[in-house]
């Protein structure tokens, strides 16, 4: 008899390092090779026409259509002297990852085939996109979903396909993507962040949100993956008990990449310089077979198209090279799962770093009203911030291997939080000097202008304060990452928005600005302690310690996902008009179907397993042993055969007991997947698939992993743990 997992093995091993043919030239020459950037537009389409283009894109107003005919011809023109024959509108529904439909460069005029890409074609597309999800959106206001050009990000090339960047909203204007509220966010933390940086720098026009994203993934053999029909359709092993050696010796990590591994990074890291993406470090992370990409960090909706780019030729490359990416947060039970730490900081237009100490007083003053700021953003809602990053995926590694626990808290580090207490306990007269000649000095805090202190790591802490940035470690490697900046963007502008609104009523009243932002500085500071946590996460301390702070300590993603219709989560998205009332219901909605969704399924694929392949298994090697007990019994006197037969005995006999538990638990969990279903919205069949289904899925895993240990080897048809992680 044949088996899948041997069969697969052996064409694992036949798989060798694919050849890469590298780009000519300097990184320099192919870097944004399939970009139409704004340095080859003055190529195709008039200096005038680029100028009123670039001014709009850059205050953030709406393209004219005239302008937009011509960039339409010349960006037609760009595509086709690359080989394009489609162009698509690219978009980032709220299902996660990117979605296309692509039309021909040509239409039928009086039966004549004529190319054509209209301004029209460029501004506005119709996705028959039904099948999205919208959260009841369309139903509720009978509304058609398009798509509408992002001139910000620029179009690129895949293959024969223009790629064109694109929101993808309702009729009614509904946001039914990620990138409509990310765009929103940043316009409202550029306006509140530029008002707030008037006290300090009269020049600063514009305030970017940076992001820089680490990708951390898994690769897995394709042959072997193919054998796993749970990581083919789940995207996770369900089961499969834990290799002899893992990760203990962590001698993955930074150790030596393998040959056939280095060889997807290189075609990996061509393709996203040829994209425009500007990736920098490579390298093995802890788990075996694991690894991180992280590129230079761009503004947070470039970065974002950018991440989501990359996970789509991620994908690509892998197959070339004969292996599949894993994006789960955690495809493995019992080893590191993987994030995408989101590396965020604000930064002007004056080329100034918000969140990087400063050279004068001045800029520290503005550094550490930024600094609080984010923290008290952070405190007010860090229950909605987890649930910006929760899903049923990224549910495996909360709280497990080196994740971050499902408590948001920020580390700020030793030298940060020093300062903060200096100021806290300072009098204004004492930390705010100013001289005869109206020069201001910060008398308490000197601060150092690099923060040397980037030992001083805490690797489980959720939110950190990295130097110049903060690290948003929470979020997942499978997610966009538009959804939770857009959420801490839209938190911070509305901080900012308060803090502005107290300074300036005490400015008014007559009260010196220095010494009115120093007290509100220390207000922040004494208010913005509960977040503050630089200890171990994973304490049941901390635990305890948080729910008294008031921290949200919810661990069921169902319910975390309530955050997001919170009456405060409401108030801040509508004044700072990122989401509206119904936008959130929407989108708390579709989080909840996803939720429910990826359960029904895993759980179907669990029953598949351990019906078709490991009862089998287990009751063939069982009969095997059964047969072997008979023979003994007729060779051997009756004495003989009781110390013969003893472990035969056990095994039967454990194969029997796991074997009845698996088929109980399948039963059980068949009956509360239809009692979930019957629930009568889709918060309570998530809640009822959290706390009823997926524990009797953990239950059935430990039972088809103990069989694993004690079923022949060759019986066996799931590859393995140790196969799927150490053969690449
Ligand atoms: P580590 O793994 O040590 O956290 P990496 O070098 O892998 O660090 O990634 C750091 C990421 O942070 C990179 O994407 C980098 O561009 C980004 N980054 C550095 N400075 C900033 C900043 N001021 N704002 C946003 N991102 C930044
Ligand atoms: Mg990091």
């Amino acid at each position: 008899m044949s088996n899948l997992r041997f069969e697969a093995l052996k064409t694992a091993f036949e798989h060798k390092t694919t050849a890469v043919e590298m780009p000519e030239g300097k990184v320099k020459d192919y870097f944004a090779q399939n970009v139409f950037t704004r340095e080859k537009m003055k190529e195709y389409i008039a200096q005038e026409v680029l100028d009123q283009l670039f001014d709009d894109v850059d205050n953030g107003r709406t393209i004219h259509r005239d302008i937009a005919n011509v960039v339409a011809i010349g960006i037609r023109k760009w595509a086709m002297d690359h080989g394009a024959t489609h162009f698509t509108h690219w978009f980032q529904p709220l299902t996660g990852g990117t979605a296309e439909k692509h039309d021909a460069f040509f239409t039928l005029k009086n039966g004549a085939l004529m190319e054509e890409f209209s301004g029209d074609s460029l501004y506005q597309q119709e996705p028959d996109a039904s099948s999205f999800p919208s959260g009841g959106i369309r139903n509720t206001f009978e509304a058609r979903g398009y798509s509408a050009w992002d001139p910000s990000s620029p179009v690129f090339l895949i293959g024969d396909t223009l790629c064109i960047p694109t929101v993808f909203v309702a009729y009614t204007s509904e946001a039914l993507d990620y990138k409509t509220p990310l765009i929103r966010s940043t316009a409202a933390l550029c306006h509140a962040a530029r008002e707030v940086c008037a006290y300090f720098d009269k020049q600063v026009k514009h305030v970017h949100a940076n992001l820089g994203w680490e990708q951390e993934y898994f690769l897995v053999d394709e042959s072997l993956y193919t054998a796993r029909p749970d990581l083919l359709l789940t995207g996770r092993t369900l089961m499969g008990h834990n290799s002899a050696k893992s990760q203990q010796l962590e001698d993955h990590y930074f150790g030596a990449i393998p040959a056939r591994v280095l060889a997807f990074m290189r075609e990996l890291e061509y393709e996203a310089l040829k994209a425009g993406i500007p990736v920098k470090t490579r390298h093995n992370e802890v788990a075996p077979n694991q690894f991180e990409m992280a590129p230079i960090f761009e503004d947070v909706n470039l970065a974002n198209d950018h991440n989501l780019l990359v996970m789509s030729i991620m994908e690509r490359v892998a197959e070339k090279h004969h292996f599949r990416v894993l994006l789960h947060e955690k495809p493995y039970a019992g080893v590191n799962g993987s994030g995408k730490h989101c590396n965020w900081s604000m930064s002007t237009n004056t080329g100034v770093n918000l969140l990087a100490p400063g050279k004068n007083p001045y800029q520290n003053l503005q550094f550490i009203t930024f600094l609080v700021t984010v923290l008290m953003a952070v405190q007010r809602h860090n229950g909605l911030l987890k649930a910006s990053i929760v899903s049923a995926t990224n549910e495996h590694r909360l709280g497990a291997n080196e994740a971050p626990p499902a408590i948001i808290s920020v580390f700020l580090g030793k030298q940060i939080s020093a300062v903060l207490d200096k100021l806290e306990h300072a009098k204004a007269e004492e930390a705010i000097i100013i001289n005869a000649k109206k020069e201001m000095k910060l008398g308490v805090a000197n601060i150092p202008e690099i923060l040397l202190d980037n030992t001083d790591r805490n690797r489980t802490s959720p939110f950190a304060f990295t130097g110049n940035r903060f690290e948003f470690r929470a979020v997942g490697s499978s997610a966009n990452c538009g959804a939770a900046m857009l959420a801490l963007n839209a938190a911070v502008a509305e901080q900012l928005m308060l803090f502005k609104n107290e300074v300036d009523a005490r400015i008014e009243k007559g009260e010196a600005k220095e010494r009115v932002l120093f007290d509100v500085i220390k207000k922040y500071i004494m208010a913005c302690k509960a977040i503050r946590f630089d200890g171990n996460g994973y304490s049941e301390e901390w635990k305890a310690e948080a729910a008294k702070r008031g921290l949200d300590c919810e661990t069921s993603v169902p319910k975390i996902i309530d955050n997001y219709v919170l009456p405060s989560s409401i108030q801040m998205f509508e004044t700072t008009g990122v989401l509206s009332a119904a936008e959130l219901h929407s989108r708390s909605e579709v989080k909840w179907e996803t939720y429910v969704k990826k359960l029904q399924i895993e759980s179907r694929v669990m029953g598949d397993l351990v019906v078709n392949h490991v009862l089998p298994a287990a009751k063939r090697y069982q009969t095997m042993l059964l047969q072997n007990v008979l023979a003994v019994k007729q060779v051997f006197s009756a004495d003989e055969t009781a110390s013969l037969n003893a472990m035969d005995y056990s095994i039967i006999k454990q194969i029997e007991e796991h074997s009845g538990a698996i088929l109980e638990g399948v039963e059980h969990m068949t009956d509360a997947r239809h009692k979930a279903n019957r629930q009568p919205d889709e918060r309570s069949k998530a809640i009822a698939y959290h706390d009823n289904v997926l524990p009797l899925m953990a239950d059935i895993r430990d039972h088809a992993d103990a069989l694993e240990l004690i079923i022949d080897d060759e019986m066996w048809t799931l590859p393995k743990y140790r196969e799927l992680m150490f053969i690449h």
